[in-house]
């Protein structure tokens, strides 16, 4: 339990969730349920480039009893790195922040459909296929490629298709746009958010940023990073922790899920301190938590 002039929250929090929003398997109140059977009781949504599942989420955490925060994964890609930008608790009118999110999942459409017909030289797939694994007009990703590949015969579940069809190396591969970390933590920033990086230490092609770019994102605005996370390396871990004690920078850990059925990830995997969710709060201008 925490903390000083706010409301309290209650842990465990875990503070990186998906929805179908975005490339979740679940609706925000399935989210919601699932997060509370697996024994939490803050969290927050962060769809990919998309706030509407705020509302749904935020009702049906509120009616099982746990604090809510609004939050996004903000694409950005720094060379050739993919670096998504965790935001918290920023205002989702501000319009620099909303147009930029636009922009991203206009793209993400037409890369989504090149990707389509790269895969369709070799594989009987059609864009039909896919749009007929979304809903709610959801952030369109590789995700939802992978369920109309399941859809079709052609892989048994996601971690298969990303491992073969939609690997960056299959040759079907597209990029979509995105901006520059430094732009996506300032957007955050101005819209009164919390920017945090997510899982900043994987293996392969999205391995860590270079420290110096790392400073400059924290002159930037940048809040800190998300430390915990099954896809981080225990050296990169190592390196972040001692980054965050030298300029007294915030540290989560959180689950990165995205269903039952979506990724093998399991809400309150990994969780964030009542201490480093009260410095979210406590730092953030642009939103308010929602509580119990
Ligand atoms: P995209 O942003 O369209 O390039 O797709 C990347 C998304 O795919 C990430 O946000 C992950 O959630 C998801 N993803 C990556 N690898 C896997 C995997 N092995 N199984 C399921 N989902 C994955
Ligand atoms: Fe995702
Ligand atoms: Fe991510
Ligand atoms: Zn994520």
């Amino acid at each position: 339990m925490t903390s000083g002039a706010h409301s309290t929250f209650t842990g465990p929090s875990d503070l990186h969730l998906h929805s179908n929003h975005s490339d979740g398997t679940e609706t925000p109140t399935e989210v919601m349920r699932q997060a509370h059977a697996h024994g939490i009781r803050t969290l927050a949504l962060t769809d990919h480039d998309r706030t509407t599942g705020w509302d749904e989420a935020g009702a049906a955490a509120a009616s099982l009893g746990m604090t809510f925060l609004p939050g996004m994964e903000l694409s950005a890609r720094h060379d050739w790195r993919s670096v998504h930008v965790l935001g918290y608790l920023f205002d989702p009118t501000d319009p620099a922040l909303a147009a930029e999110t636009e922009k991203i999942r206009a793209d993400r459409v037409g890369r989504a459909e090149r990707i389509v017909r790269n895969i369709a030289r070799d594989y009987d797939l059609r864009w039909d296929d896919v749009l007929e694994q979304t809903t709610v007009d959801a952030t369109v990703g590789r995700p939802h490629i992978a369920d109309a590949l399941i859809a079709r015969g052609f892989a048994l579940d996601r971690t298969e298709a990303f491992e073969g069809i939609l690997h960056p190396r299959s040759g079907y591969y597209e990029p979509h746009y995105a901006p520059d970390p430094l732009t996506a933590v300032r957007l955050i920033t101005r819209a009164g958010g919390v920017a945090i990086i997510a899982h900043p230490v994987t293996m392969g092609r999205d391995r860590m940023l270079p420290v110096s770019f790392l400073e400059r994102l924290i002159a930037e605005g940048l809040g800190g990073f998300e430390i915990d996370h099954r896809e981080n390396t225990e050296d990169g871990k190592k390196a972040l922790r001692e980054l965050v004690a030298r300029h007294d920078l915030i540290a989560t850990g959180s689950s990165d899920y995205h269903g039952m059925t979506g990724k093998p990830n399991r809400p309150g995997e990994n969780t964030t301190s009542d201490e480093m969710v009260a410095r979210i709060i406590d730092r953030a201008t642009g939103a308010q938590p929602r509580y119990a």
